[in-house]
């Protein structure tokens, strides 16, 4: 039954992801570079599966054109390269990768710490400068050093494992209450976070509440001397304010991955359009500046691979949606006797009144083993486990389906 899907693969994903999903009795096309609109138009609608990064753009109009298309995986973190309300009003899911790369920032945030505590950055540049300038007036082991990690998340978390290897003490603090690993403890506000940590560390998602999350007030609350690190989002961190805090030497160093507007391509003038304190950012002694790398490492990638294949594959052959973006989180257990006349109905509707009712009288004559439904937005996702179904029944139950109000796309997986 899945040997009749078709894959497209664009912008070179990994060849382990493709041959995953040929595993699968998938039949996969697989492209080095990203299609135009013109293109997808032209070629997508003969799949029911597509693979992209962020280079290629699936707009309304390309959804609307592919009627067989059940799902796209993004082969990346980002997902505004997809239209992802046309998907979902196509029924169409949408899936991604977000924390395949957490241990790769981890481990540049450990990196930071311990280059900013030497003033690694600087005494390098001085060097390719022909300067031998030996100090070690300002420069610290971490040991020992408190770690303040700002959202105890997927990267949080890990950072405060490795972080404790290397004999620091970690606190940290989060909106929810998360259970600490090794000797990390939680801390109730902010404000203690940030007057108790050498080093602060951001992880927190960019949502209204954390755009300038820290701006002068919190720089004020920092301790002399401390050093900010920021690698979740640009606009977590007001710049201006940052300059501020570390001409004026409240801070002795910073390390910043992530900028409030990131060009899409690499070269000179990243910083062109971010505003005219720019110069003096650019000055600052002790200040590490990448271009958003953290989590950019080919483990991040292969990890990315294996990850959406796999969340591709459940979907097309399960009908799970746990992970999808534009679609309510749906699972039901597998079903564990080989009984092959059950049949799993996944069923995309308009979320409005009336829906469970409609197809519970369509399916209500046979034995409904396990359902479970949930909603986001204007769409609503229904799965359901029937048995008793002789083969050929099938057929009309899909019809019986399709034809509801509702219905945006039904499939019907035995
Ligand atoms: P996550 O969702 O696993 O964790 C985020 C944590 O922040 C959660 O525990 C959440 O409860 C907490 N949080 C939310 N709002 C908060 C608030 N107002 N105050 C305190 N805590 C709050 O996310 P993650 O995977 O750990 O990623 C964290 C950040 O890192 C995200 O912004 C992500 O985009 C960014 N990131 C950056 C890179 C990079 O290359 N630099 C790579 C991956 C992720």
């Amino acid at each position: 039954k899945h040997g009749n899907v078709k894959v497209l693969l664009l912008e070179n994903i990994s060849q382990d992801a493709a041959q995953y999903l040929r595993n699968q009795g998938y039949e996969v096309d697989h492209f080095t570079k990203a299609f135009s609109e013109a293109e997808l138009l032209q070629k997508l609608p003969n799949y029911q599966a597509v693979g992209i990064r962020s280079k290629t753009k699936v707009t309304a109009k390309v959804i609307k054109a592919c009627s067989k298309l059940l799902v796209i995986g993004c082969f990346c973190i980002g997902t505004n390269q997809v239209d992802l309300d046309a998907a979902a009003m196509a029924g169409i899911a949408v899936f991604n990768s977000p924390f395949s790369n957490s241990r790769s920032v981890a481990e540049l945030v450990i990196s930071e710490i311990i280059a900013l505590s030497r003033q690694l950055v600087d005494r390098a540049r001085e060097m390719r400068e022909g300067v031998w300038n030996k100090v070690s007036k300002g420069c610290w082991e971490i040991r020992g050093k408190t770690l303040g990690i700002v959202g105890y998340g997927h990267i949080g978390s890990q950072l405060s494992v490795l972080a404790e290897a290397f004999g620091m003490q970690v606190i940290y603090y989060d909106v929810v209450p998360i259970m600490p690993l090794g000797s990390a403890r939680q801390v109730d506000a902010l404000e203690e976070l940030l007057a108790t940590a050498d080093f602060v560390s951001l992880h927190v998602p960019e949502i209204p509440e954390t755009i300038n999350m820290i701006g002068a007030d919190e720089l004020a609350f920092m301790k002399q001397g401390a050093y900010l690190i920021n690698n979740a989002r640009g606009k977590v961190v007001d710049l201006p304010a940052l300059v501020d805090a570390m001409e004026a030497g409240r801070l002795a160093g910073g390390a910043i991955d992530v900028f409030p507007s990131e060009p899409g391509s690499n070269g000179p003038g990243f910083d062109d359009s971010l505003g005219a304190f720019i110069p003096r950012l650019r000055k600052l002694p002790n200040l590490i500046m990448t271009p958003h790398i953290g989590g950019s490492t080919e483990e991040a990638q292969r990890m990315i691979g294996a990850e959406v294949s796999q969340a591709l594959t459940r979907y097309l052959n399960y009908g799970t949606s746990i992970g999808a973006v534009n679609f309510p989180e749906v699972d039901l257990r597998a079903i564990t006797n080989a009984d092959d006349r059950h049949i799993r109905v996944c069923h995309v509707h308009r979320n409005e009144p009336g829906v469970l009712r409609a197809i519970n009288e369509i399916l209500g004559h046979h034995n409904i083993e396990k359902q479970f439904s949930d909603s986001k937005g204007d769409i609503a996702y229904l799965m359901a486990d029937i048995s008793g179904v002789g083969e050929e029944e099938v057929a009309a139950i899909y019809e019986a389906i399709c034809a509801t109000r509702a219905n945006l796309l039904t499939r019907l997986l035995y």
